[in-house]
Parts: C-alpha cells; sequence; structure tokens
C-alpha cells in the first residue's frame, strides 16, 4: 500500500469525472507535491493502522539528518528522535480519528546528535480506504534561542532597572508614566500607581516645569537626542528634591522614537551645600568690600590731611636752605641733614600725590583731559625732568627712536608726561650702573606705540600679570633697597585705559633688562 497513491486517489474521487475536472486534479496535484517537496516544515505521513511512516519530505530529512530509506516503512514510535506524547505504540494509538493534536517544545534529536526544539502537530485524515496521520514537524529551535535570549536580557535589565542607584521612570510619548524603578519611587516618594495618574510635569517644580516640558518634547520629536538638565521637583510629602535629569528616547525597530526613558540623580545634599558656600562666600565678598572701602576712606583721609603738612614741611626746608645759603652755613653735617630732609620730602610728597590720585581712580573723580597731543614734545619734556636721576646713576639715555613722521595722539599730555616719568623713573632706578634706556615709538594703524626699555634687573615672568596691581613691588635683593610706593604702575594702567590705550610689560626674565610699552590712539 502506498499511501501516497491512496491519497491522490481520494484526491480524485473527489474531483474526478469529466475532461476538463482531470486536467484540474492533475494541476491540483502536481501544486501538492510542488508544496511537499519546497515546504520548510518537516512532513511525515503515517499509516494511522500499522504506525509505520509511508512518506516524508526533504525539510524532515533535512532537519533529521536522514536519508528516506532510513525512515521509510518504520514504526512511527521506534524512531528514536520522536520521544515524549508519542514514545509508545498505546500512544500512537490514543491519536483519535478526524483529531488533531498539537505539541509544544519537543526536544528531539538529530542523526548527528543535533538537539532540536520542535512543535509536532498531528492530523489524522482519510485518504481513500487508509487512515493516515499526517505529522508536521517544525523546527522551533532557533525561536527558542531567540526567545530566552530576550527573556534573559529582560531578566538582566530588569535587575539594573530595580537595583540602580539612579531613579528611572518610563515614559510613553503621550508623557505619561508608565514604570518607574524602586530608587525613582524613593527620592520622590510616589509609588508606581500614583505615578501612573501622573506625568512627569505633574511633579516638576515650578521653576522647572517648562524646561522639563521642553526637553521631553525635543527628546520626543528627535531619536538620537540626549537631553540633560539640573531640575527641581516636588516630592509627595511636598519637599523640594534637586535632580540631575536626563531624557532620552529609545527607539523602535523602525528607528523612531518609542518612549522615552528618564534617569534622575537626586543632588538635594550637593545643592544645599552650593547655596550654603555660596551664601558664605557672598557674605565674605560683602565683608571684603566693606573692609576694602574703609581702607580706600582711610587713605583717602590719611593723603588729604598729608597734604597740607608736607607741603608746609616744603616750604619751611626751602626756606631753612635759603637762610643757610645766605649765611654760607656749609658744614658736612648740615649739608647731609639738608640732603636727607630734601629726598624724604620728596619721597613723602610723591607718596602722598600718588595716594590722592588712586583715591580719586576708587571714587571716580579721577579725570583725563584727552586733546590733540604731540608725542615727541610730551617724550622731550618727560626726559628733562628725570634728567638728574640719570646723572646720578650713570645711567645712558640713548636717543629716541622716532618714526619719520610722528603723528599727533589724542591724549591728556599732562597724563602722558607723568606716565611717562614714572616709565623712565623705573627704567633708570631699576637699572645697572652704567646701563641704558631707550625710549622708542612705532606707529600702528590706528595707535601709536611708546616703548621705554631698560638693560635693567628685568622681571621674572610670573611677576609681570601682577606688576599693574596696587602697591605691588617686586621682593628681592636687587630691588628691595629701590624705594617706592607700587602704586605708579597702577596709576598708569587706569590713566592710560581711560585714554582709550593699553599699557603692557615684556622682558626676557631676571637681570634681563625690561620694555614698558604703552599705546594711545592717534588723533583724528
Ligand atoms: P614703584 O616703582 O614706586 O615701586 P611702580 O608701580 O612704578 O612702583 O612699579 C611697581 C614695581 O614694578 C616696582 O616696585 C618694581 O618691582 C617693578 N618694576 C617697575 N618697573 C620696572 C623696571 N623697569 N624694571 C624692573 N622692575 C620694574
Amino acid at each position: 500500500m502506498s499511501v501516497n497513491r491512496k491519497f491522490k486517489s481520494e484526491k480524485r474521487g473527489v474531483l474526478g469525472g469529466p475532461h476538463e475536472k482531470k486536467v484540474n486534479l492533475a494541476s491540483f496535484e502536481n501544486t501538492c507535491r510542488h508544496v511537499f517537496r519546497v515546504v520548510r516544515d518537516g512532513i511525515l505521513l503515517v499509516d494511522a493502522k500499522t504506525g509505520s511512516v509511508e512518506e516524508s519530505n526533504p525539510s524532515l530529512l533535512r532537519m533529521l539528518g536522514l536519508a528516506k530509506k532510513d525512515l521509510m516503512k518504520i514504526k512511527i514510535w521506534k524512531i528514536g528522535f520522536l520521544d515524549g506524547p508519542l514514545s509508545s505504540q498505546a500512544a500512537f494509538g490514543r491519536l483519535k480519528r478526524g483529531s488533531q493534536s498539537c505539541y509544544e517544545h519537543l526536544r528531539i534529536l538529530s542523526k548527528r546528535g543535533r538537539r532540536l526544539d520542535v512543535d509536532l502537530e498531528c492530523a489524522f485524515f482519510r485518504a481513500g480506504d487508509v487512515d493516515v496521520v499526517q505529522f508536521n514537524i517544525r523546527d522551533v529551535t532557533e525561536r527558542l534561542r531567540l526567545e530566552t535570549a530576550l527573556r534573559e536580557r529582560e531578566e538582566r535589565y530588569g535587575k539594573i532597572f530595580n537595583n540602580s542607584f539612579l531613579g528611572i521612570a518610563i515614559i510613553s510619548l503621550d508623557l505619561r508614566i508608565s514604570q518607574i524603578n524602586r530608587t525613582f519611587s524613593r527620592i520622590t516618594g510616589y509609588g508606581e500607581d500614583d505615578m501612573k495618574r501622573l506625568t512627569l510635569t505633574d511633579i516638576a517644580h515650578p521653576s522647572h516645569l517648562s524646561a522639563i516640558g521642553k526637553i521631553l518634547r525635543a527628546a520626543k520629536s528627535r531619536a538620537n537626542g540626549d537631553y540633560h538638565l539640573e531640575s527641581r521637583y516636588v516630592g509627595k510629602r511636598g519637599n523640594v528634591i534637586w535632580t540631575n535629569t536626563h531624557v532620552s528616547a529609545v527607539c523602535g525597530t523602525d528607528g523612531k522614537p518609542a518612549y522615552l526613558q528618564v534617569i534622575i540623580e537626586d543632588i538635594s545634599e550637593r545643592k544645599e551645600m552650593e547655596a550654603r558656600l555660596t551664601e558664605r562666600n557672598l557674605r565674605n565678598i560683602e565683608r571684603e568690600k566693606t573692609i576694602q572701602k574703609l581702607k580706600d576712606e582711610f587713605i583717602f583721609i590719611a593723603a588729604h590731611e598729608l597734604r597740607t603738612p608736607v607741603t608746609a614741611i616744603g616750604w619751611a626746608m626751602d626756606l631753612l636752605d635759603d637762610c643757610r645759603a645766605k649765611r654760607g652755613i656749609q658744614e658736612p653735617d648740615v649739608m647731609e641733614a639738608m640732603d636727607i630732609l630734601r629726598e624724604n620730602t620728596k619721597r613723602l610728597s610723591n607718596l602722598v600725590t600718588e595716594l590722592l590720585e588712586v583715591s580719586r581712580i576708587e571714587y571716580g573723580t579721577f579725570r583725563v583731559v584727552p586733546v590733540r597731543t604731540s608725542i615727541a614734545a610730551v617724550i622731550d619734556r618727560a626726559l628733562e625732568s628725570v634728567g638728574s636721576m640719570v646723572g646720578e646713576k650713570s645711567v645712558t639715555v640713548r636717543d629716541t627712536v622716532l618714526p619719520k613722521a610722528v603723528s599727533d595722539v589724542f591724549a591728556d599730555p599732562m597724563r602722558v608726561y607723568e606716565v611717562l616719568t614714572n616709565l623712565l623713573t623705573n627704567a633708570i632706578k631699576f637699572n645697572h650702573v652704567g646701563g641704558s634706556v631707550t625710549v622708542r615709538v612705532r606707529e600702528g594703524r590706528n595707535e601709536l606705540h611708546v616703548s621705554v626699555e631698560d638693560t635693567g634687573c628685568g622681571i621674572g615672568t610670573e611677576e609681570i600679570p601682577k606688576l599693574f596691581h596696587r602697591f605691588y613691588r617686586i621682593e628681592n635683593d636687587a630691588v628691595k633697597d629701590v624705594p617706592g610706593t607700587g602704586l605708579g604702575l597702577f596709576i598708569a594702567k587706569q590713566v592710560i585705559e581711560r585714554m582709550g590705550g593699553r599699557i603692557w610689560a615684556d622682558s626676557e626674565g631676571r637681570g634681563k633688562g625690561s620694555t614698558f610699552t604703552f599705546s594711545l590712539p592717534k588723533a583724528k
């Protein structure tokens, strides 16, 4: 008996008749054979009465790694690979005519020992006068493997989700919260049920409501966006919670955002600490400001009060010196005392003048009156005023280096003279005996650069940025005995900047001389 043959004859019985029907029957049979050959599921046809295998398709042979001859006419319950529900003749016998049974996830072994997971479907039908059981066997090994991998991954992520130290919320695209983890609940005080009724903006602090709404909408509309914000929420107990909020879209297989993932980190303690520090800093700044104001007032009052007696001392000293000269007093002690008096009165007078200038700068009453000014004339006057110092220190002042035609500058000539005198005085004071000083003028496009170069003690790189600070003086053996107040360059900077220029210092380092340069705008 051949099940196949009987099956064919039954189909003929159904469709048989006229010629046309025969043609249709033939083509139907061809179709069935084709399907039987190419279908990916394994198919096994078994004689229901004897239980012997009558036919199997190529897919089943491939699946089991068997040749057709290995299977044909073998009793179905003797096939070792079909363990489980059909492993005995009795079990096979229980398959009812007209019934259909399905078994899922059966474990079978291929001939080569490969373990396969299959779904098995048994269908009972009659072909002619023979009852046939058709077994459809689907290899679900790969599907089960993927399902298992997916389940394991879900479990793993589920653990990460629940045990994370960060609060995590899964938000649907209509911005409703669909899931939160334990930490999210601990931070906000809301349970999962509470949160399912709420949106993230419902628990946002009013001051961050719009910012949070904005990043949620942005994340929702862009697949690759990651958004970060320091934001505040109001917890269930009404407490304010500072967080680092991180929002990103998680995409579906179509590459479009499927839901949003919000991660929050509780930074309330840090924020509280920062607030306390800021408060303390502000208090410190205020206190420093008050102290500075008191210092400025003190300097102004002291300088103001000193100006009259210092002027009087200078005037009395000149009178004394006249008397001495008239009486022909030339004793060395007296002459020396007069020199000391003169030198110290000059220092005192300079100090008072500079302190008053600093006070005016601090109080905003310091004025410059820019006019068209010939820089060459100012340089001549300044050089003249430091002439006596040049002689004392045997410093050579080289010829002023001027371009062919020097433009006038737009500046206050008196103030430029003071700045230049200060720079020249320093260039001589901080020079070696026998050193030299050069004044150089360079024409820029819109400004003139005036430099005072010296061959003196030079300045360390780390000191250069501090030179123009109030009261800053370099403290080293080479310069510590040179008299000064540390105010000249501070005042010079204020003066030059008020006239629209800049001032800076260059030096190759200690012992290598220095160059102080200022720029001034050209007169139009
Ligand atoms: P003072 O000369 O009265 O001390 P300044 O403000 O004019 O005050 O100068 C500040 C400090 O800068 C000086 O004490 C000195 O240490 C340094 N300095 C200024 N000019 C020179 C220079 N040409 N060479 C070396 N050091 C200088």
